[in-house]
């Protein structure tokens, strides 16, 4: 042992309380311990190895040989488990290292070795390789194992460390890529975690939302179950034992002005002493959800009123026809009897409308049969069967002579080109022309259909094809219809891998076209 040592063992304590206090990266506290015990002990070569969880050695860190050489120190650490334990064998592990220093052709004359200790358990084993014997006294050896000790402890601290950082690396990555809004409120209602999911919900971007107040994040546009969570604070909540959560729903304001429907669940933390320490907030986008409770009102809204009026209809016609008291005439039994048929014809329409639209919820568009189909003659047919239904209006059929065959669901297509003629005539009840021309482009055909009615406001254009989707206007209300015309031709136009667009002014009239690929 170096003369100074005793003089400079305090230092060497004091460096490895250092690291085990300032370092918490595992490799760098193993650079530390072994640097000092190479100083102390001045050694040549060091090497810690270190009990993996399968109860081996395995070597960690080394000064004074590359760690390619790694491997060569492998038979130093072998048999190492079960005999450690009881103290190491130091003269077997010097007949080691003799062949460790030929294999690595190094002049090494003495290992020292000291195990790394906690809890009686041996953690690790530090190897200081020397080129010249010495003996270390009694006291010297006391010194250094507690050397040995506060480096084991530094080592379990650092795995520890690791360990509690991984743990913490796992949680986060969960909470970042739940597909749920996730975020954590300090007492205060400031966010101290703000998820990726919450991020696209809200239109913030997680990094600026930590530290804000959850009011100016979470602006309530429209609160329509609960109350907010600043409301409720103010009221007790999260104050008492009771863990119950707070659930608010509603429409919030974007920071670009957007709005978006979410349900927010807040569930307080309490510690043991009964101090709200966090406010976790689970978040759902139930836009759709929302969508699809408005469309289940629409749909029974217009279901009952489209079948209200038919049923009313013939009800009234039989019951008066049916009267005993008056005796009717031919042209009035007849006038009756027809109005009845119309009914009910309409009444079958949109029964089949309605299945139509549930068969294409449940399992999509499905087309007939494919055939060459001729739209000319298809428009031809339609504007024959209409002309005879409408004095007001003009029908002008404009097709190009060499408009070529297209493969389709002749029947399908047939009703849209009937639900946009019929479209056409009822949005336009002054009359006016009604015009479908079509054109032909190189991949394409096109089929339009023009009027001169209502027209339809830009911001609803979006919508009409929107199953139940009706523009709420006097005129829609006075005209028949279930929202569901549009929907349909969408799907089977798209089913034949076309488009249908709009072009509208209001009171100027609207064009709606088809395109179909050739
Ligand atoms: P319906 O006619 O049964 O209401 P559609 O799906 O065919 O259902 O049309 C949806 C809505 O689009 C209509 O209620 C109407 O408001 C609007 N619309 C459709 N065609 C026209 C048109 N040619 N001109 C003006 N508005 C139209």
């Amino acid at each position: 042992m170096l003369p100074d040592f005793r003089v400079r063992q305090r230092d060497y304590l004091l460096e490895i309380t250092r690291a085990i206090t300032a370092q918490l990266d595992l490799d760098e506290v193993l650079r530390v311990v072994l640097t000092a015990s190479l100083a102390m002990l001045a050694g040549e070569v060091g090497l810690i190895a270190l009990r993996e969880p399968d109860r081996r050695f395995r070597a960690r860190a080394t000064i004074g040989v590359e760690p390619d050489k790694f491997a060569l120190f492998d038979p130093l650490l072998e048999n190492l488990t079960d005999e450690t334990d009881a103290g190491l064998n130091l003269t077997e592990l010097d007949l080691k290292m003799r062949l460790v220093a030929r294999k690595l052709d190094i002049r090494l004359r003495q290992v020292v070795a000291l195990p790394m200790m906690i809890r009686r358990e041996i953690l690790g084993v530090i190897f200081v390789f020397r080129t010249y014997a010495g003996q270390a006294s009694a006291n010297d050896q006391v010194i250094l194992q507690s050397f040995a000790d506060q480096a084991a402890i530094a080592v379990v601290n650092a795995r520890l460390y690791q360990t509690v950082s991984e743990e913490r690396g796992r949680l986060a990555a969960i909470l970042d890529h739940s597909a749920d809004g996730v975020m954590i409120l300090a007492p205060d209602q400031r966010i101290t975690r703000f998820n990726r999911a919450l991020g696209r919900f809200t239109g913030w971007t997680p990094a600026e939302t930590i530290g804000r107040m959850h009011d100016t994040v979470i602006v309530w546009d429209r609160i329509d179950q609960g109350q907010s969570l600043g409301a409720a604070l103010r009221t007790g909540w999260g104050r008492d034992r009771q863990l119950n959560p707070l659930y608010v729903e509603g429409d919030i304001v974007r920071p670009d002005g957007s709005r978006i429907s979410l349900g927010i669940t807040y569930a307080p933390l309490i510690n043991e002493e009964g101090h709200l320490i966090n406010i976790i907030a689970n978040v759902r986008d139930i836009t759709h959800w929302r969508r699809a409770q408005e469309a289940k009102n629409t749909f029974i809204s217009v279901i009952s009123h489209e079948l209200k009026t038919p049923v009313a209809l013939i009800k009234g016609y039989a019951s008066t026809l049916r009267r005993e008291d008056a005796d009717w005439d031919r042209q009035t039994l007849n006038n009756g009897l027809k109005i009845i048929e119309e009914e009910t014809d309409r009444l079958s329409e949109l029964i089949d409308n309605l299945l139509a639209a549930s068969k294409l919820q449940a399992e999509g568009m499905r087309l007939a049969h494919i055939e060459a189909v001729d739209l000319t003659q298809l428009a031809a047919r339609s504007v024959e069967r209409f002309r005879t239904q409408t004095k007001k209006h003009t029908l002008i059929v404009d097709f190009p002579p060499d408009f070529p065959e297209i493969q389709g669901d002749e029947a399908r297509l047939r009703q849209v080109i009937d639900n946009l003629i019929n479209n056409a005539i009822k949005y336009s009840p002054s009359g006016g022309k009604i015009r479908l021309s079509g054109s032909i482009e190189p991949t394409s055909v096109s089929l339009s259909i023009s009027d001169q009615g209502v027209g339809i406001p830009r911001d609803e254009q979006d919508h009409i094809f929107d199953p139940f989707y009706r523009v709420e206007d006097s005129l829609s209300r006075q005209t028949q219809g279930t929202g569901l015309g549009l929907y349909l031709s969408k799907a089977v136009i798209e089913a034949h891998g076309g488009s249908i667009t709009v072009e509208s002014q209001p009171n100027k009239g609207s064009t709606f076209r088809i395109t179909l690929p050739r």
